[in-house]
């Protein structure tokens, strides 16, 4: 028999054969389906992108059926060679990506790999900082819901109510009030620069370890549109599937070996067993991807998009928070149109664009009304937008929000039916998968 696998395996591209379209046409349909409607409408949820061909395909890859418990070299199963090539390509990858000493590949998600640096570095009801949530904190920095805060005590910073960007005469006074064991910068919804070097000197007089949570700017930080947090912050955290265009996952990256161990054993086998090795090799592709100079034009881009469409819904008359943004994200303010952010969201996607409502700084709407709508660029700077099309964008927005502004939560029928019109040409002339 030949010691060499057989050639079908070898060829991915003759691997698929229409397989789940025959085992499952239910699930089939679904996915197709929710292929058009990437391709159809315009995503301006900051958070998301669309991932290459090439991250899909590591992702849908047959590691999914390996078990790797364990770090390279260190596994509690046989069988790993493979599983220890795609993992150390990670690692080495991440490390040259952000210029940092250690990576850990492993976490499955943005709150898990957050949840692994609480359990390495805290006990319960320690004392730590983070931006709260009005302010364009996450759920894992603090939230009263989340494990962060109800196994932990957070005290809280935010955006000051005049310019509407970080006080951080606010976050040092906190700080040496409090003295938390950590601190976290980094957010969900906040679009200025950070000041890294900043918060490093407040964490260094009130002696406590400083986090970055980056998932949102890490592809800027990749592409150099971002100042890095290294070498200012101990810990850097990130989801890969934002601004860096990989799978649905999460990574840690630090330079002080103290803090390997503690971190590697609270991601394994702290709080998870087997990594999801199929994951681990998109994000090697991913982290491939983001060394290339392609990328780090696309980071820029992203920037540039991103003043294009809040200079265009600011012409039409619509406030961002803050009078503007640095990163690839910002938020509406819909108060002077007396719309919600919920009314927003859907007359936006009845007219085929899709964002999410989102509070805005001393918001008196709930949660699951809003005053505000969060945009961004990532997305659709993947499939090739420029400042032009973003600019129509914001056209296209200000307009369906005057609908609602006029006629309320139904909006303007007329106006949603020409924005669609608008937005199928826009996409059409711009595909998120080229040759799919
Ligand atoms: C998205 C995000 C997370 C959580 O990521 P999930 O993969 O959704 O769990 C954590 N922190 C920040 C700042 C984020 O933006």
């Amino acid at each position: 028999m030949s010691t060499q696998p057989s050639e079908v395996l070898n060829s991915m591209d003759s691997f698929w054969n229409d397989d789940l379209a025959k085992a499952d046409p239910e699930i089939a349909a679904a996915i197709g389906k929710e292929l058009a409607r990437q391709q159809d409408k315009i995503e301006l949820i900051a958070s998301e992108n669309i991932a290459s061909k090439a991250v899909l395909e590591a992702t849908g890859s047959v590691f999914t059926n390996k078990y790797a418990e364990g770090y390279p070299g260190k596994r509690y199963y046989g069988g790993c060679d493979y599983a220890d090539v795609v993992e150390t390509l990670a690692i080495e990858r991440a490390k040259e990506l952000f210029g940092c000493n250690f990576a850990n590949v492993q976490p499955n998600s943005g709150s898990q790999m957050n949840q692994a640096v609480f359990l390495a570095l805290l006990q319960p009801g320690d004392t730590f900082m983070g931006l709260d949530l009005n302010s364009g904190g996450h759920l894992t920095h603090g939230s009263p819901v989340n494990m962060s805060g109800k196994w932990f005590n957070p005290v809280s910073y935010g955006v000051r109510e005049g310019d509407e960007l970080i006080d951080m005469d606010a976050v040092a006074a906190t700080a040496r009030e409090h003295k938390p064991k950590l601190i976290i910068c980094g957010g969900t919804a906040y679009s200025r620069t950070w000041d890294f070097a900043a918060f490093r000197a407040i964490a260094d007089e009130v002696g406590a370890i400083l986090l970055c949570d980056m998932s949102h700017i890490s592809g800027l930080v990749a592409g150099g549109a971002h100042p890095s947090p290294f070498p200012h912050c101990d810990i850097v955290t990130s989801t890969t599937h934002k601004s860096l265009r990989g799978p649905r996952s999460g990574i840690i990256l630090w330079n002080d070996e103290k803090f390997t161990k503690p971190l590697n054993m609270a991601v394994f086998p702290g709080l998870q067993g087997g990594p999801l090795m199929h994951v681990v090799a998109a994000k090697a592709v991913a982290f491939r991807e983001a060394l290339t100079p392609e990328f780090k034009s696309y980071s820029h881009r992203v920037v540039e998009n991103a003043r294009a469409l809040a200079a265009s819904l600011e012409e039409n008359g619509l406030r961002i928070v803050s009078g503007g943004t640095d990163n690839h994200s910002m938020l509406v303010d819909l108060t002077a149109k007396d719309v919600t952010g919920k009314d927003a969201e859907k007359g936006l996607d009845r007219a085929w664009l899709t964002c999410n409502k989102n509070g805005i700084p001393f918001d008196t709407r709930s949660p699951f009304v809003t005053s505000g709508i969060r945009l961004g660029t990532p997305a659709g700077t993947t499939r090739g937008f420029g400042p032009a099309e973003f600019r129509t964008i914001g056209k296209l927005i200000a307009e369906v929000v005057d609908g609602l502004a006029k006629n309320g939560a139904e909006g303007d029928a007329q106006v949603e039916e020409s924005v669609r019109s608008r937005v199928a040409e826009l996409c059409s002339a711009f595909p998120v998968y080229p040759n799919a």
